[in-house]
């Protein structure tokens, strides 16, 4: 059984319609991919999924069990964590205490929590800073430490938007490199990002939208190669030359 089957999703906003029937399986484990062009509903479907918005069709479920409809605090103590949802760094606080508020939060002990933290600041190499407020820390220090916190106690899923965008490389790296850990150790993600070489470096597997359906779901290089994907590029691509014109 999948952990997560998704099936006929429909999002509509007025009069477009945002997902337009989409499903795919997730398995336990996995690192699935979701690619597309601008606007296929990526985000839309990953809200869905997380309960922070309700679809007009379809099915969700988790382990078996029907989730569509729940609200995200729900599905969170189930297990399905959209990340960066949870963009509160407390600034005034210690990046450790961060980690730390976050896993008692979670339901950890003192004790579980600490050893968590400090595995956690060494893995997203955090640690030099762990001791100052976190409203000291850069940007990209900020965005790893929220990401360490949704992981004090990991989620059955988690559901990753653009987590690459405007990050600098160096914390790109740090960040694609905790997700390929995390994942060999069992962590099942989806990871919806335009950086096309951190997705096939990632994910054995790649899901492409296209106006709200999906386009294709196999191994990433080959729904890479499949003309009706580089087709959807194309047509981005010529809408992004047009709008710069
Ligand atoms: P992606 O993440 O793949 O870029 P989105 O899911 O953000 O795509 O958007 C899919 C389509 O739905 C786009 O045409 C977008 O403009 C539209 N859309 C997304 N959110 C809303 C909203 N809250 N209200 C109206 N239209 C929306
Ligand atoms: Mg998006």
């Amino acid at each position: 059984m999948a952990l997560l089957h998704i099936s006929g999703i429909q999002k509509r906003f007025g009069g477009l319609l945002a997902v337009n029937g989409a499903g795919m399986d997730v398995a336990d484990g996995e690192l699935l991919g979701l690619i597309g062009p601008n606007g296929s509903g990526k985000t839309t479907l990953l809200n869905v999924l997380s309960g922070h918005l309700a679809a007009d069709a379809g099915e969700v479920q988790l382990d078996g069990r029907s989730v569509l409809g729940l609200n995200p605090t729900q599905l969170t103590r189930l297990g399905v964590l959209r990340m960066f949802q949870m963009t509160r760094v407390f600034n005034r606080v210690s990046a450790y205490d961060n980690l730390i508020v976050c896993g008692l939060a979670m339901g950890l002990d003192e004790a579980a929590a600490s050893r968590r933290a400090l595995e956690l600041l060494d893995e997203l190499k955090l640690n030099h800073v762990m001791h100052l407020d976190a409203g000291q820390l850069s940007g990209g220090q900020k965005k790893l430490l929220e990401f360490g916190a949704c992981f004090m106690a990991p989620p059955r899923i988690a559901l990753l938007d653009e987590p690459f965008a405007a990050v600098h490389p160096v914390m790109k790296e740090t960040m694609s490199e905790f997700i390929r850990r995390r994942n060999q150790s069992g962590q099942t993600f989806i990871l919806v990002s335009h950086d096309m070489p951190v997705v096939v470096d990632l994910c054995a597997r790649s899901v492409c939208m296209n106006a709200g359906r999906v386009l294709a779901d196999g191994p990433t290089q080959q729904v890479l190669r499949e003309p009706a994907v580089i087709e959807a590029y194309l047509g981005e691509q010529e809408q992004e030359e047009q709008n710069h014109a």
